[in-house]
């Protein structure tokens, strides 16, 4: 199963077991708190900064998602685009294909609000990763990804980075 690893689109790393959301899946059947997540808890301004490569670079894909339909909300300290050209970006891109929300610096986008709601809680892990490593997180999370690969293990779950954001959200 995790040998047959294809980046298509068409049959994704991400297996239906364990993505945040199912196609049939309704986030309004989830807890409150859950869907909440905790997009309340404040961060000193050094955070935003140090994460804001990756910020700018998920803004970009946010912004041009507004500019072909695509809508935007903050939640409490990340803000989440959805909607217009980011579903064709999050079947297609590379390491992300297949992904219902990716997540860059204090950024997620999402194929929609019901995504977004529903992976939120997973999301705001990798938020946190990206306060504590910055910059480095994506290339640290790339590394990681390859070296998995080289050793016949699986680039994604078997990520630290995910497995920390699966931990704590399972
Ligand atoms: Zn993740």
């Amino acid at each position: 199963m995790e040998n047959n690893i294809r980046l298509d689109g068409r049959r994704s790393i991400y297996v239906e077991q364990r993505d945040c959301i199912s196609e049939s899946a309704d986030s309004f059947a989830l807890p409150v708190a859950t869907i909440l997540g905790k997009c309340t808890v404040v961060v000193g301004p050094w955070k935003y900064l140090w994460a804001s490569p990756w910020s700018l670079w998920g803004a970009s894909i946010g912004v041009f998602g507004l500019m072909t339909g695509g809508k935007v909300r903050r939640c409490g300290r990340i803000l989440e685009f959805w909607g217009g050209f980011i579903p064709l970006f999050l079947r297609y891109f590379p390491f992300i294909a297949g992904s219902p929300v990716a997540t860059f610096g204090h950024v997620v986008v999402g194929r929609s609000p019901r995504h977004l709601d529903a992976c939120r809680p997973h999301q705001l892990i990798h938020v946190r990763q990206y306060e504590h490593w910055g910059p480095l997180f994506v290339p640290m999370y790339l590394i990681w990804w390859f070296f998995l690969l080289s050793r016949g293990k699986h680039p994604y779950y078997d990520n630290p980075f995910e497995r920390e954001a699966y931990g704590a959200t399972s």
